[in-house]
């Protein structure tokens, strides 16, 4: 090996040392940090996060998270008070915390097969009506968001009722009408004729009678009804009523008499409203009581009314006719609803008067309601402000 060769091989050495020496000097290449996990990716957890849950907050529905096998794994405060839960669920089984079947079945289905559904329930816990939408998460779970439609259901049934219950009263009296319009055609003797022009008047009012009534309750619920309040005396406006219901009092043989006590205070009333509410009244109690009975107007000053401190003036129609059963006597101001309707058939009536009488005597700030005992009459009792 000549010098020259070993001069090179040498350098060559020197060489692969510099290299290796300034390979080992470089930094290492970084190491690709893990991409963060989506929040719903990897578990459920990102639920008890702070900003997943202020933001769960503020939303005005429920919301509940859910993992594959159907435990909970967050429940919202909202949705907790909806679902009537008291202590914490998070661990649970859905169907623990529901207590629906359906609902937990939707669940179920939507973790299969990915596609958002909705349903409503009724926890009897919380007696609420709740419309629940679940959603699967883009990872092992499924959200579910829970409004609360008590309100906008009660709304919705309440129309309901308000078709049905008009169509109802309008049905009867309609098809006695059109039976009594074909006796007449059919050319009956002139009394029969008579007696049957007489009931067609007779439909015709009480039909009449439920379109009007119909009308001032929607115009009272609306509040297009305001109140010409003064400050005036109670017994005129009783004497006007007693006045004018006495001849039907009368052809029933019904006695009719006032009890004014404390009549010389004002009280701020629309005195038109409040003489409607008066009549309402002893309308009902000429219907309901039988003949040789007694119907009564009382006044009296009471300090204060249910808690509320007044003075007030409490006044009561009272008979002694034929009462209302104990269970009825929560419901009859509502609308439409007739303790027998058999009863009131005969006697007349679209079970619209107390509920109108109610909100009038509330407009004035007072109270109406009801004491009876079925088969010894009824008190029906309002009060007004003394001015
Ligand atoms: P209606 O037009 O049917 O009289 P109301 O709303 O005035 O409607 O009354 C509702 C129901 O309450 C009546 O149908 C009747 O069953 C009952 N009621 C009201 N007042 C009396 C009363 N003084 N005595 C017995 N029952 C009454």
């Amino acid at each position: 090996m000549s010098l020259l060769d070993i001069a090179l091989a040498l350098g060559l050495l020197v060489s692969l040392g510099v290299i290796f020496w300034l390979l080992a000097r470089r930094p290492a290449p970084p190491v690709p940090a893990p991409a963060p996990a989506p929040p719903w990716h990897d578990d459920l957890d990102a639920a008890g996060q702070p900003l997943f849950q202020a933001a769960a907050a503020a939303l005005d529905a429920g919301l509940v998270a859910v993992d594959l096998a159907r435990r909970v794994r967050f429940v919202s405060d909202h949705a907790a008070q909806m679902l009537a839960i008291a202590e914490d669920s998070v661990g649970l089984g859905l169907i623990t915390l529901l207590r629906d079947h359906q609902a937990d079945a939707l669940v179920a289905e939507v973790l299969r097969d990915g596609e958002p559904r909705e349903m409503t329930m009724h926890p009897i816990s919380s007696g609420r009506t709740l419309r629940l939408r679940c959603s699967a998460l883009p990872g092992p779970g499924a959200l579910l968001i829970i409004r609360d439609v008590t309100q906008i259901s009660m709304l919705e049934r309440s129309r309901r009722d308000l078709v049905a219950n008009v169509s109802h009263e309008l049905r009867t009296p309609l098809a006695s009408l059109k039976l009594l319009v074909e006796t007449v055609q059919s050319e009956p003797p002139p009394d029969v004729t008579r007696r049957m022009l007489g009931q067609m008047a007779q439909e015709i009012d009480a039909v009449t009678q439920l379109v009007d009534e119909l009308h001032d309750l929607a115009q009272i619920e609306s509040g297009r009804v305001t109140l010409k309040l003064a400050p005036l005396l109670i017994g005129p406006v009783v004497d006007r009523a007693l006045e004018r219901i006495r001849p039907q009092a009368e052809r029933k043989g019904l006695r009719t008499c006032a009890e004014i006590s404390g009549g010389e205070a004002a009280v701020l009333m629309d005195p038109d409203r409040v003489g409607q509410v008066l009549l309402n009244l002893l309308h009902n109690a000429v219907k309901f009581t039988s003949e040789g009975g007694e119907v009564r107007v009382q006044a009296k000053l009471i300090a204060e009314d249910a808690g509320q401190s007044g003075p007030w003036l409490q006044v009561s129609v009272c008979d002694t006719g034929v009462g209302i059963p104990s269970q009825d006597l929560p419901r009859i101001f509502e609308r439409f609803y007739k303790v027998d309707r058999a009863r009131t058939r005969l006697a007349g009536g679209t079970g619209l008067g107390l509920a109108i009488a109610k909100h009038l005597v509330e407009g004035h700030g007072g109270r109406l309601w009801a004491d009876s005992v079925e088969g010894h009459g009824s008190t029906f009792s309002f009060t007004l402000p003394v001015a």
